[in-house]
Formats: C-alpha cells, sequence, structure tokens
C-alpha cells in the first residue's frame, strides 16, 4: 500500500514537471547559450573514457536499429546500478549506448557513425536541463561564438528531451512491477524496466 502511494506521489510530481517543461522558454534557453557560448571542437572526448555513458530511450534504439540492421543487444546494454531480485534476477532501469575499449561503440575514426540517428543526449552535448535550468558538462567547445540559429536548435532540443524524458520516466512508472528484494546472484539474468515494460537479458555476472 505505501509503494502505491508514493508510486502516485512520484507520478503527481513528474505530471507537474511535464507542465512546467512543456512551458519552458526556448529563445530564453538559446539566449543563456548563446551567452555561454559553444563550438564543438571534434575532439571525440564526450563520446570516449569511462565517464561517457548516453542513457537512451527506446525509440531512439528503434531508430538506431533502423538506420544500422543492428540487434538491439549490439547497440545497447543495461545499466551496473540495480537491485536483484529474489530469484536472483537482477533488476535495473533505462538503457545505456554500448561502450567498446571505453568508449562508445559508434566512435571510430574521430566520427559518429551514427550521427543522423544520434541520442538527443548527444545532440544536446554539452548542455542540459537541471529541473528546468541549463546546465553544462565540462567541454572544451565551452565559450566560443556560437551562431544564433544554432542556438535555438540546440534549445529546442534541449526542451524536446526534457519533455520525453519526463514522458518515458511517467509511462516507465505505470508499466513498473515491483519484487521481492533478494541477494546477489550470478545468474546473469537482468530485467530492464523502461517505458515499454521489462525486457529480460542476459548479462555479464555482476555480484
Ligand atoms: S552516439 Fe555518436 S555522438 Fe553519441 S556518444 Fe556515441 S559516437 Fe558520440
Amino acid at each position: 500500500m505505501r509503494r502505491k502511494s508514493s508510486t502516485e506521489e512520484l507520478l503527481s510530481k513528474l505530471r507537474e514537471d511535464l507542465l512546467a517543461a512543456r512551458g519552458l522558454s526556448t529563445e530564453r534557453l538559446a539566449a543563456q547559450i548563446q551567452e555561454i557560448g559553444f563550438q564543438c571542437q571534434r575532439c571525440g572526448e564526450c563520446c570516449r573514457g569511462e565517464d561517457s555513458s548516453v542513457v537512451v530511450f527506446p525509440f531512439e534504439i528503434r531508430r538506431i536499429l533502423g538506420a544500422t540492421a543492428m540487434d538491439w543487444n549490439d547497440v545497447v546494454e543495461p545499466p551496473q546500478e540495480g537491485e536483484w531480485d529474489s530469484d536472483g534476477v537482477f533488476h535495473t532501469l533505462e538503457w545505456r549506448l554500448k561502450k567498446e575499449d571505453g568508449s562508445c561503440k559508434f566512435y571510430a575514426k574521430w566520427r559518429c557513425k551514427i550521427y543522423g540517428t544520434r541520442p538527443l543526449l548527444c545532440s544536446t552535448y554539452p548542455f542540459y536541463l537541471d529541473s528546468g535550468a541549463l546546465s553544462c558538462s565540462e567541454c572544451r567547445g565551452l565559450g566560443r561564438k556560437i551562431q544564433p540559429r544554432k542556438a535555438q536548435k540546440i534549445a529546442a532540443l534541449l526542451k524536446e528531451r526534457c519533455i520525453i524524458e519526463i514522458c518515458e520516466a511517467i509511462a516507465l512508472l505505470e508499466k513498473y512491477e515491483d519484487f521481492e528484494r533478494g541477494r546477489p546472484a550470478n545468474r546473469g539474468l537482468c530485467i530492464v524496466h523502461d517505458s515499454e515494460g521489462e525486457h529480460r537479458v542476459i548479462t555479464e555476472l555482476r555480484s
């Protein structure tokens, strides 16, 4: 009963956030981006390294699958953070783009191999919205002159991603089936909860 009410509280907060996100002014965001300044230096640092991790939504995964003819499990993997249930199955939330040798697997020879279908998180980097406020990740391209049209495009994508992220969270919570917690196990079976429900995958041993 307590979980149900906490889920409802979360859903109600997310619906409020959604209203606020829909009311975001892209003109204001674009003006802020222009003031900060940004020009991609094509260093690829956002696609490489241990810290890079791209959260990707199911519709973005399907778009990549359509463009590459790859399989779901070749494109994405579950995050390492999660909990085990009483049957030893690992549960986690949302997907990350797969990595190879510490880099995004789509990064090669200083370019993105899926540039036209790259996730919104990549198209808006290094900017993101934190509770509606514009924030930036570390990036050597910041502080450089940006054309107004480019700033407006990033602002529009930031708003779009913010709305999508909240809608995805609402859909995830509405479909989420809670489970009895258990101890870490070595079975390798993982359930990823996302806006489409549950995906079962075999993954590397975690405990
Ligand atoms: S999808 Fe493309 S832009 Fe995004 S991290 Fe991978 S290589 Fe970089």
